[in-house]
C-alpha cells in the first residue's frame, strides 16, 4: 500500500506544486488568513469534500472523511506567512509587499490538500474517522490551536500528527523525537525606569541605562547559575532602547526578548528569577521596573507511541532508515504543542533543504525557500498516517 501511495502522491506533483506556488505568492498573515482559506475550501469541495469553515472565531477550516463514528485521527497543517519582505526573485515570489511564506505553511497547506486528495481517492481503505485541520495563526501567540480546540476539534480525536517543512535537514530525510520536542515560547517585555536630567549631573538622575545594562548581564546568569547541567533553557534580550540624545539621561529604558525552555517546571522556574532579577537589579540602582510575559506557546512534547506510529508510516513508503532521523529537542516553538498536550501526538520535520537547488537560508529569512521534492513525500506521509490502523 506504502509504496503506491508514495507513487499516486508523486503523480499528484502538478497540482501540489499548482496549490504550493499559488500559496506562496498570496501569503497572509495570522489571522488574516481569508483567501488561504477560501482556496483551501474550494480545493476541498472539488474533491467532494465538505469543510466547515471559520471553526474556533478565526479563519480555521476543517473537513471530514472515512467512516463516522469512532476513535478519529486528525492531520493538522497551519496557514499563515510572515511579516517579511520576500528577495527570492521566484517567479511565484510573494505578491504581497511585505509579507512572505518564509516558515513552509504554504508547503503544510498543499500538503494537506494533497494528502485530502489521495485520502478522498482511498475512502474505502479507511478504518476510521480521519480530521483535517487547516490552522491559522501559527506565527502569532496566542495561535490558532487553542482557540480550534476549545471549539472542539479534537472532540472523538485520539491521535493527532503534523509536519514541519525543515531547511536544516536535506531533502528525503525526516525527523522527530519522541518526548520534549520544542522549546516552550515567552515573550518579554520590560521597563526599567528611572529619572532622567543632564548627562553631566548623573547624581541628580536614577540612570535606567546603567540598571538596565546590569538587568542584561545579570539574566545570563539564570541559565549559567539556576538551570541543572541536565536540562537546558534560553534567555536572549533582543531589544534594548532607551535615550535621545547623547547629553541626556533618559527616564526610561525598555529591553524585549524570549525565554525557551523544555518543560513546565523549568519555564516556572526561569521566569521566577528572572523578575526577580529584573526587580531587584534595578532597585539596587534606584530603578523600578515593570515585567511582562506575554502569552507564548507550551513545550511540545510527543507520544513515544504516536512518533512510532509515523516512523512505521514513513518505513512503510519506502524511506530508507539512514533518512529517519533521531533529533534533538528544538529550540523552536510551535502551538502543535497545545494539540499535544490533549491528545497522544507526533510532530515530524520534514527535509527541505537542497545545496543544489539554493534551498539553504533558515526559516524566516527572506530568502527561504524549499525543494518541492519534500512536497509528494509530506502528502503520501500524512495520507499514510491516516490509512495505517494504530
Ligand atoms: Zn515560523
Ligand atoms: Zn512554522
Amino acid at each position: 500500500m506504502g509504496s503506491d501511495l508514495l507513487a499516486d502522491a508523486r503523480a499528484l506533483d502538478a497540482t501540489l506544486l499548482h496549490w504550493r506556488r499559488h500559496l506562496h505568492a498570496h501569503p497572509e498573515l495570522s489571522g488574516h488568513e481569508a483567501n488561504t482559506a477560501s482556496y483551501v475550501a474550494a480545493a476541498l469541495r472539488e474533491m467532494g469534500l465538505e469543510p466547515r469553515a471559520r471553526v474556533g472565531g478565526m479563519y480555521g477550516l476543517t473537513v471530514d472523511l472515512g467512516p463516522a463514528g469512532g476513535p478519529c485521527v486528525a492531520l493538522r497543517a497551519d496557514m499563515d506567512a510572515l511579516p517579511i519582505q520576500e528577495q527570492t526573485g521566484l517567479p511565484y515570489a510573494s505578491r504581497t509587499p511585505g509579507v512572505m511564506h518564509a516558515c513552509g505553511h504554504d508547503a503544510h497547506t498543499a500538503m494537506l490538500l494533497g494528502a485530502a486528495r489521495l485520502l478522498s481517492a482511498r475512502r474505502g481503505e479507511l478504518a476510521r474517522p480521519v480530521r483535517l485541520i487547516f490552522q491559522p495563526a501559527e506565527e502569532q501567540p496566542p495561535g490558532g490551536a487553542k482557540p480550534m480546540i476549545d471549539a472542539g476539534v479534537l472532540d472523538g480525536v485520539e491521535r493527532v500528527y503534523g509536519l514541519h517543512i525543515w531547511s536544516e535537514m536535506p531533502v528525503g530525510t525526516l525527523g522527530t523525537r519522541a518526548g520534549v520536542f520544542m522549546a516552550s515560547t515567552d515573550e518579554l517585555d520590560i521597563v526599567i525606569r528611572g529619572r532622567g536630567g543632564h548627562a553631566a549631573m548623573p547624581q541628580q538622575c536614577v540612570d535606567p541605562i546603567v540598571a538596565a545594562s546590569q538587568v542584561v548581564v545579570a539574566l545570563q546568569s539564570i541559565t549559567s547559575r539556576s538551570i541543572a547541567m541536565t536540562d537546558s533553557a534560553v534567555v536572549s534580550i533582543t531589544q534594548f532602547n532607551g535615550g535621545t540624545a547623547s547629553n541626556i539621561i533618559p527616564e526610561e529604558v525598555r529591553l524585549a526578548g524570549t525565554v525557551r525552555t523544555l518543560s513546565e517546571a523549568t519555564r516556572a522556574a526561569v521566569l521566577r528569577r528572572l523578575r526577580e532579577i529584573v526587580e531587584g537589579v534595578a532597585r539596587a540602582h534606584g530603578a523600578e521596573a515593570r515585567v511582562e510575559v506575554g502569552a507564548g506557546y507550551p513545550a511540545l512534547v510527543n507520544d513515544a507511541a504516536a512518533v512510532e506510529s509515523a516512523l512505521r508510516a514513513a518505513r512503510g513508503l519506502g524511506i530508507a532508515s539512514e533518512s529517519i532521523l533521531q533529533l534533538a529537542a528544538q529550540g523552536g516553538g510551535e502551538d502543535f504543542a497545545y494539540y499535544a498536550r490533549r491528545v497522544p501526538s507526533a510532530f515530524v520535520f520534514l527535509g527541505a533543504r537542497n545545496e543544489a537547488k539554493g534551498c539553504v537560508f533558515a526559516h524566516h529569512h527572506p530568502r527561504f525557500n524549499i525543494d518541492e521534492d519534500a512536497l509528494p513525500l509530506g502528502a503520501a506521509l500524512l495520507a499514510a498516517l491516516a490509512l495505517s490502523a494504530a
